[in-house]
């Protein structure tokens, strides 16, 4: 069985994935708040567990893996949001939902097995929160409930902080009901205008939380495998849903693998709103920038490292996704996978190595290989009929490289040989076809296509 090997965020070290149950692997993804449309950097850990999809359904096949990415469709910033505008706060979750599936479909992500809604689990998440308290680990105090993190001595483990540190560095608003500064919720009272469920501490609505662990344990159980987000998560949200699922379910041990991405930015500085450099997904896409541009740029950075947006970064992706689409327009992929792309992603998904791989099988002429790794990848290849210009260049410039590459390297055994006037001779012919050489810095020559060239005329010698 092929080998993958993921940076665990639990351990912080890349380690053998090791599934529960290869017939069943089982990953969980943190999903949108539906309020807005999602940001660019929103899309970042949805391409990343997009490729996790593919790779773990290649080598586990593709009914053995279950993913989950939930919709938060209860939230303070869904409400504030309904009260500013005067919407019903029903219309726009649906109307955001909706926009998110577009949006991440011309991203080219594959729709995950399991896409649930908070506000579908709050019966669930009654049980989890019942359960908590029952074994000592949560408490009601004035219609809310509070999650005691002293009661759960692993508290801190994954983000790597202690309790102490944490209520030293924190500036938590410490409510009176609170036992502990960093005790959170996990239930709290709703007003009457606000969305409610009736409850055993009274009609209220859930902490944030809460309906990751209730969610993930209905659909995946109390193990399961791979569970991420963006590094911004892992304190206190993931933090905290590691305590409640443990607590809640001490026969599982909730996720095994953690994965978690690094930030963003934008042409080096941070995305947002006050920079002026914060832009949705929709926003590109309306601009004319190709979801699968969008797409390249991201697999072009390690999900790990921070990764940078930049106006050039996808105007060079355009330009070698047409050259790719081009290149195998009128090629069948291979029935396999290259093995290149497969091992690159196996390494702790290095889509950057992916990426590289296909480039070279670009340049080696393998364009069979080239569509499959990049099909995998989530790239269609499509031309418009627009490029054909560009397509015959490209074409020209790929069946007379052998001939013109003899040519040069013929001048260059002429001048060697100091025969001077067949060099000169040679290179007549090459100007002549629209070839002209090119001075490469370790001293040898390379070529470039003009737009007259002409590959007839470099029949003549
Ligand atoms: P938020 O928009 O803050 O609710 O975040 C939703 C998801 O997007 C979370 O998984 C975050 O980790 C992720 N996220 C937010 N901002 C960025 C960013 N600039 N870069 C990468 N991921 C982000
Ligand atoms: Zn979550």
């Amino acid at each position: 069985m092929t080998e993958i090997r993921l940076h665990n965020t639990k351990t912080r070290r890349k380690e053998v994935f090791e599934p529960i149950d290869p017939s069943d692997v089982r990953i969980y993804l943190c999903g949108p708040t539906v309020y807005d449309r999602a940001h660019l950097g929103n899309a970042r850990n949805v391409i990343m567990f997009d490729v996790l999809f593919r790779l773990l359904r290649h080598v586990y096949g593709p009914d053995h893996v279950t993913y989950v990415r939930n919709f938060t469709d209860v939230d303070d910033k869904i409400n504030a949001r309904a009260a500013e505008s005067g919407r019903e706060i029903g219309e726009i979750t649906a109307e955001t939902t909706q926009w998110y599936l577009d949006d991440m479909a011309e991203l080219g992500t594959l729709e995950p097995t399991h896409m649930p809604r908070a506000t579908q689990y709050i019966p669930q998440m009654i049980e989890m929160i019942e359960a908590l308290i029952a074994r000592g680990h949560a408490y009601a105090a004035e219609g809310h409930v509070l999650f005691a993190v002293e009661s759960y001595a692993e508290y801190g483990a994954l983000s790597g902080r202690s309790v102490d540190d944490m209520i030293a560095g924190a500036r938590v608003e410490v409510a009176p009901y609170k036992r502990n500064p960093m005790d959170f919720v996990l239930w709290k009272p709703s007003a009457p205008d606000l969305p409610g469920w009736d409850s055993p501490w009274g009609r209220g609505r859930p902490g944030w939380h809460i309906e990751c662990s209730a969610m993930s344990h209905a659909l995946l159980g109390a193990s399961f495998d791979i569970h991420g987000g963006g590094n911004d998560l892992m304190f206190p949200h993931h933090e905290n849903e590691v305590a409640q699922s443990c607590c809640a379910h001490p026969e599982g041990s909730f996720a095994r693998y953690w994965l978690h991405n690094e930030m963003l930015q934008v042409e080096g500085k941070k995305m947002s709103k006050s920079l002026g450099n914060f832009f949705t997904v929709r926003d590109l896409l309306d601009e004319g920038v190709p979801g699968e541009v969008i797409r390249f740029v991201f697999l072009s950075t390690h999900y790990g490292k921070p990764m940078d947006w930049t106006a050039k970064k996808a105007a060079e992706a355009e330009e070698e996704l047409e050259k790719w689409a081009l290149y195998t327009s009128n090629v069948e992929a291979s029935k396999s996978i290259p093995s290149e792309v497969i091992d690159a992603l196996c390494n702790d998904m290095n889509t950057h190595s992916a990426l590289t791989a296909l480039r070279k099988l670009a340049k080696s002429g393998e364009f069979a290989e080239l569509k499959a790794g990049a099909e995998f990848l989530g790239f269609e290849l499509q031309v418009d009929a627009g490029t054909q210009g560009a397509y015959d260049k490209i074409l020209q410039s790929e069946e007379n490289r052998p001939k013109i590459e003899s040519l040069i390297e013929r001048r260059a055994t002429a001048r060697k040989e100091r025969n001077f006037e067949k060099a000169d001779e040679i290179r007549a012919i090459l100007t002549a076809a629209g070839v002209s050489l090119v001075d490469t810095a370790d001293g040898g020559v390379t070529y470039k296509l003009e737009k007259d060239f002409d590959p007839a005329k470099l029949e003549g010698l």
